[in-house]
């Protein structure tokens, strides 16, 4: 910790950055933030951070940030400064233009899991209710929309199980396709806290990752090194070992599930081309290993798995989440603490971007747009008609941008023109449109495309709510005026009031209101109970009204309370490797960065890593002459790029790997437009690519 003095005051806040959500104390003095020092009261870290929270404040008051807003006709102009309230009414003179010459439909939003609950729930409305279409998205779509989709058909609810602490309950742990230590470090290290205890470990990762012999006193009971984009033939391998062996839970299945779907997903799973050594040569991981790691799972006490992007950015991401509740219903892993399908979310306020309604097919709380009596309610509540017809999604709207039908866009706090894969077609996409209108901290990469800067508010300038991978709703609190002199919440307002759906907020916590007045799961919700709670899991309501630590302990949440089990046959990706691209590339995180590093590259974070590296099997390297620390140029059929090799037999041959936290390496250039079937989540695990030695400097 940098010792900046003696604090003043302090004021308890939630991390912005990951899915664990940290409670922090921001330690002021006068209006200045000297330290973040981890909050001891707070549920989901007890008093532990990481190094990008403790150093967050850094980006809040870094010399990049805009606080004017700005417009320019054309993005080959300069930005001209202007008043708020001229940037806000040429915004929405834009965006009714574009309405009156090419129809409502024309113009949309993205929000992001970066806004608080208050932010993205005021963002889908006013697209819902001011633009009058459901064209609303979230970056949740980029990663965790098939959780969403997977566990609602399954469990009836888009969400995690558990509270974190319930993995001090759990005696084998399943790890699969995700990195806790660098990716959710707090909870990596109460997983391992967990681990140094006796519990079992089974991790299911293409990579070596820390947590398989790295860490110290912690190594996998199982590592199932698996070829990147066969996850579904792996999950299905052990759950036909469950069945064939006789690992069921028969008691479970029978009263808590819907034992039709359970038969038929058993006859399907106990065929033989979906047993161990059947799918061998697909996995490339031995029969003997599945056969062990799947017993060592079902035959435990408590079993827990828990998941990330390594499951849901494949072409069949919603169906490996389907098979992984489908392995956790037939084991009877469900419903008590110890257990569970627990998705580590990458983003602060993932669950809560989701839970706020920020798809285009769902109101707050997952109801469907073309549910008649949920628009009701939101009709009457928001005095408008509402449309039945769920909107475009984000690639919809890129590929009708291209096309000329999609000409302006309301982006806040999200930067499509780096994370989003397929960079070019996004680069098209946005150069198509006629009014962008960018909400952010900083000029990023995607406002280069806008028309209107909108300069936002950090995490520390904002009061709100986030909602973590738990289901954990935590108190945001500004500790400091907007730089910019408005809250996001305020600036959505005033530009919904400009378009002519008045909005009238005078606090976010009046906007927290109006969500639990319109969500069941939220009713007990309110900014008061938060205080006086430190922060609540969602359900919140009459039945639950201190909420809800584990999911599912007498009933699923779908209609008929039962849970549902789902066929989950494996099919290829497109995306294959030829003798033109012979490697497979995949991604993950470094524990110093976050996402595209917008913020801790704007922090002290960099002193730890300062630049996205290629790691390269020692075997790949010699076949090409690669030495550590050259320079690579990789190249997949949507593009290429540069990047240095770091040789490591944490990756296995044939398989590359990069992290994504600096634009300079363009790791989005390579990636592919394959998506998820159901959910359109980009394939970004899995990208063909043939790698050689170039000169760059
Ligand atoms: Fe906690 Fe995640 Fe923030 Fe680190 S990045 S302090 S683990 S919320």
């Amino acid at each position: 910790v940098i010792d900046h003095g003696v604090p003043e005051h302090a004021i308890v806040t939630t991390c912005a950055y990951c899915g664990v959500g940290c409670s922090f104390r921001a330690e002021m003095k006068g209006s200045q933030v000297i330290r973040m020092v981890p909050h001891k009261d707070g549920k989901a870290n007890h008093g532990h951070s990481c190094v990008k929270g403790r150093f967050a404040f850094g980006y809040a008051t870094h010399k990049d940030r805009i606080t004017k807003p700005m417009i320019r006709k054309s993005i080959k102009d300069h930005w001209q400064e202007v008043s708020w309230e001229e940037a806000i009414n040429y915004a929405a003179s834009e965006l009714k233009r574009i309405q009156a010459e090419h129809g409502k439909d024309a113009i949309g939003g993205i929000t992001s899991s970066r806004c608080t609950n208050e932010e993205t729930y005021l963002v889908q409305k006013l697209i819902r209710a001011g633009f009058g279409n459901n064209n609303v998205d979230t970056c949740a779509r980029v990663c965790h929309s098939p959780t969403g989709y997977g566990l609602k058909q399954t469990f009836g609810e888009s969400s995690g199980t558990q509270n974190f602490d319930s993995v001090m309950k759990a005696d084998v742990i399943m790890v699969i396709g995700a990195n806790p230590t660098d990716g959710h470090p707090v909870f990596g290290s109460l997983m391992k806290k967990r681990l140094r205890q006796g519990a079992k470990l089974i991790v299911v990762d293409p990579r070596e990752i820390d947590l398989v012999r790295n860490s110290p006193h912690v190594k996998a009971d199982y590592h199932l090194k698996l070829r990147p984009s066969t996850n579904v033939a792996i999950i299905n391998a052990i759950a036909h070992v469950v069945v064939t062996e006789n690992f069921v839970d028969e008691e479970f299945v029978k009263f808590r599930c819907d034992v039709g779907s359970f038969n038929k997903w058993r006859n399907f799973i106990a065929d033989t081309r979906h047993a161990p050594e059947a799918t061998e040569s697909i996995t490339g991981v031995p029969a003997a290993d599945i056969r062990a790691a799947a017993r060592l799972y079902a035959g435990a006490k408590n079993g827990a798995i828990y998941y990330g992007l390594g499951v849901t950015e494949h072409s069949q991401g919603s169906t490996m989440v389907i098979g992984i509740a489908n392995l956790a219903m037939a084991t009877g892993n469900l419903g008590r603490e110890g257990v569970g399908v627990n998705p580590l979310r990458g983003q602060n306020n993932v669950q809560g971007s989701c839970d706020m309604g920020s798809f285009p097919h769902e109101y707050p709380g997952y109801r469907h747009v073309s549910d008649k009596a949920t628009r009701e309610l939101f009709e009457k509540d928001w005095g408008v008609k509402l449309q039945p017809e769920p909107g475009l999604r984000i690639p919809n709207m890129f590929d009708a941008a291209s096309d000329g039908s999609f000409l302006g866009l309301y982006v806040e706090g999200e930067d499509i023109a780096q994370s989003d894969p397929d960079i070019q077609h996004v680069h098209h996409a946005l150069r198509s449109m006629e009014c962008v209108i960018v909400q952010d901290l900083f000029l990023n990469e995607t406002a280069k495309f806008a028309h209107v800067f909108l300069p936002g508010s950090s995490f520390l300038e904002k009061n709100g709510t986030f909602t973590n991978a738990e289901r954990r709703i935590s108190p945001v609190r500004k500790v400091m005026p907007p730089l910019a002199g408005h809250e996001d919440w305020e600036i959505t307002q005033m530009l919904s009031n400009a378009l002519g759906y008045p909005m009238n907020y005078s606090h976010p916590s009046e906007i927290m209101d109006e969500i639990a007045r319109l969500t069941p799961t939220f009713t007990g919700v309110s900014f008061e109970k938060i205080d006086q709670l430190g922060s609540i899991q969602w359900p919140c309501n009459e039945h639950a009204p201190q909420g809800t630590p584990t999911m599912h302990e007498e009933t699923f949440m779908r209609d008929n309370g039962k849970g549902l089990f789902m066929l989950t046959e494996f099919v290829p990706t497109h995306e294959k490797v030829t003798q033109k691209f012979p490697l497979i590339l995949t991604t993950g995180r470094i524990l110093s960065q976050y996402n595209v590093g917008a913020q801790t590259r704007r922090t002290e974070n960099n002193v730890w890593h300062a630049e996205d590296l290629l790691e390269i099997h020692p075997h790949d390297a010699e076949d090409r002459g690669i030495n550590d620390r050259d320079w690579i140029g990789i190249k997949s059929r949507a593009g290429e790029t540069v990047l240095r090799a770091k040789i490591s037999e944490r990756v296995q041959p044939g398989v590359v790997y990069t992290t994504f936290h600096f634009p300079e390496s363009g790791a989005n250039v390579i990636t592919t437009d394959n998506s998820d079937w159901a959910t359109n989540c980009p394939e970004y695990k899995v990208t063909a690519v043939q790698v050689a030695k170039v000169s760059h400097t």
